[in-house]
């Protein structure tokens, strides 16, 4: 639970080598999760220096493992691991710094529980596709895709979107006439029109 929870945090605003290395390094720098509580921050900063914005991503985790240690008398969550999904909403989401983003991340990839994670990047494809409101926040796509995706299809599904913003659907300028979802996307129509319009 705990190594789910850390790695997501390192994974927020970079790239999955980038977290991955950092990750892979702060387990070789340190014997367990309660060493790394006790360390001073600025030594979990030097072990995930690769993973970017190392110096906010080692407080957030200090102060993740010294809040549940202070409520536990342990470093771990492994009393969250067969909980109720909104048991486990509740308490990660009460960690400093551990927003509804993280808590989704840890239930689907770690727990294989059916909750689907939006970041800027599925929040922008969702309201292309109109899975969602074209102004809505990330929060509210949550929502929406909670509501919409049927559970069997969550992991799949969010990986597939992953992909699809990778290759295709970016933020800037995407390749809306080679896109395999084109029929079923009125942004990408209303984008192959207009370049139509404009010569
Ligand atoms: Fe994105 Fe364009 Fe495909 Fe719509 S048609 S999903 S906007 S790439």
């Amino acid at each position: 639970m705990l190594d789910s929870l850390v790695a997501t945090i390192l994974s927020q605003a970079t790239s999955d080598a980038n977290s991955g290395r950092a990750f892979e390094s702060l387990k070789a720098a340190f014997a367990d999760w309660d060493a790394v509580r006790k360390a001073p921050a600025r030594k979990i900063e030097a072990a995930i220096r690769s993973g970017g914005l190392a110096r906010n991503k080692s407080r957030t985790i200090k102060r993740v493992l010294e809040t549940i240690h202070a409520a536990r008398g342990e470093t771990s969550l492994e009393h969250l691991r067969r909980a109720p999904t909104e048991r486990i909403k509740a308490e990660l989401g009460a960690l400093p710094g551990v927003g509804p983003k993280t808590v989704a991340c840890v239930l689907m990839f770690n727990l294989k529980r059916p909750d689907f994670p939006v970041d800027t990047h599925i929040n922008r494809i969702a309201r292309r596709l109109g899975w969602a409101p074209p102004k809505a926040s990330a929060e509210a796509t949550y929502r929406h895709l909670n509501a919409r995706v049927p559970d069997p299809l969550t992991y799949e599904m969010h990986v597939l979107l992953i992909t699809h913003g990778r290759r295709t659907c970016k933020a800037q300028r995407p390749a809306c006439p080679y896109c395999p979802v084109l029929d079923a996307c009125d942004e990408g129509r209303r984008r192959l029109k207009r370049s139509v319009r404009t010569p």
